[in-house]
């Protein structure tokens, strides 16, 4: 049987954002102590942390310390050295483990992956070269989404390729691209609905699944999460048994959501898997019993997982940029404190950039229409706000 470390035990996590602080503070109220690993001595795990390491993940000597202090060890990005992962994970379990990261931290080898595994993925080609290019363009057809195939977030390091004009553009970016960068060539999927899955995964195989969220994003930054999503229960079967079927076809360990597009024929298709938990399952910590966070400490330190229950329907809005002095000064500061069902979350990060995730809201209501009717009054307030989204990159 697999160990279990109980509360009392000291979990280490890769990446301090604001997923690492929430996991952080929910690992604290379980009794254990953390250990945050981050480079940027201003993220926001690092003020959450018993113990921080704001170094190189590239450090030798903070591995070993690392690796020394922890007992158990988790991530918050999926974009880990994964010679560092390798390293810690020949003395100290790591889950999500590495071979699960290596396989999700390159779009190219992840929708291999999830085609040869018979999962619907949008049709997809590897660019390197304009002649790949051209191909791609030939066999996929016009709009195609070029996305780069390591890296990238929140929509950075793509392109929407859409007309001849494009074609010429992209061009121009794969010539003036490092030598051997990798692109993936999707095509775009006019989707009527993009959907989010948090599937949780223990050392024992046991899964859980938390009910269908609705996302929807503003130049390729989520803006808003809906839950329970609103669509037919044989939709929200398709969608929870593709997105078991993805987690359980890696093997994984920890907390992942899969991310997909519903097309206008109705079908869905995955159009991606993050090994963490997720922007969009923030709603967890206020309106399930148990937490995505909560979740991820339990399979990290091989706990049993928790329930999944839905207590009440939520709406999440993210605060982007400039949106978050909505609710930190003045009259909307006043105004969402004394919101009835609204949560707010700040991330305590120091520089605003436009587009950057500060904070979120949760509007929560024992009805849909009340949470929705709650959320849009607020987003309409910080519409009104300048620059929260950079202007169009695509
Ligand atoms: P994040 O890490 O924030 O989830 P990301 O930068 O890793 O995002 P994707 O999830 O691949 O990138 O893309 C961001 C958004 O761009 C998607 O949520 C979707 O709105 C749009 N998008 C991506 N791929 C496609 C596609 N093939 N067809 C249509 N829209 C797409
Ligand atoms: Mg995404």
């Amino acid at each position: 049987m697999e160990s279990i470390f109980e509360p009392g035990s000291t979990v280490g996590v890769l990446g301090g954002g604001q997923l690492g602080a929430m996991f952080a503070g929910t690992a604290r109220r379980l009794g254990y102590r953390v250990v945050v690993w981050d480079p940027d001595p201003d993220a926001p795990a690092h003020r959450i942390a018993d113990q921080s390491f704001p170094i190189s993940f590239g450090d030798h000597e903070t591995r070993e310390r690392f690796v020394d202090t922890v007992q158990a060890i988790t991530l918050e990005w999926e974009n880990i050295p994964a010679e560092l992962c390798e390293w810690l994970e020949q003395r100290r379990p790591l889950r999500p483990s590495s071979a699960v990261l290596k396989t999700l931290q390159d779009r190219l080898i992840q929708k291999q992956f999830l085609s040869s595994s018979l999962l619907p993925v949008p049709e997809f080609a590897e660019v390197q070269s304009g002649h790949q290019f051209h191909q791609a363009v030939g066999r996929l057809g016009l709009p195609l989404i070029c996305k780069t195939a390591r890296s990238g977030y929140d929509g950075k390091g793509q392109l929407f390729v859409r007309e001849p004009t494009d074609i010429a553009q992209f061009e121009r970016i794969l010539a003036e691209s490092s030598s051997g960068t990798r692109w993936i060539a999707e095509q775009v999927i006019s989707f009527v609905r993009e959907l989010s899955v948090l599937v949780v995964r223990s050392t024992s195989g046991d899964t859980r699944v938390y009910p269908v969220v609705e996302n929807r994003h503003e130049q390729g930054i989520l803006r808003d999460s809906q839950v329970p999503a609103a669509i037919s229960s044989s939709d929200v079967e398709v969608a929870c048994e593709l997105s078991v079927r993805a987690v359980t076809a890696l093997q994984g360990i920890g907390v992942f959501c899969v991310e997909l597009f519903q097309s206008q024929e109705g079908h869905l298709l995955i159009n991606e898997i993050a090994p963490r938990p997720h922007n969009s399952g923030h709603y967890t910590l206020e309106v399930c019993t148990v937490s995505q966070f909560e979740q991820q400490v339990r399979a990290t330190c091989g706990l049993p997982l928790g329930e999944v229950r839905l207590l009440s329907s939520a709406v999440m809005v993210n605060l982007l940029g400039d949106e978050v002095t909505a609710v930190t000064s003045g009259e909307g500061c006043r105004e969402i404190f004394s919101t009835t069902g609204a949560s707010v979350h700040l991330y305590g990060k120091r520089v605003i950039r436009a587009g950057r995730k500060m904070g979120h809201v949760t509007f929560t209501a024992s009805d849909g229409k009340t949470a929705v009717a709650s959320a849009q009054q607020f987003m309409s307030r910080i519409k009104k706000l300048p620059s929260a989204i950079p202007s169009p990159l695509r």
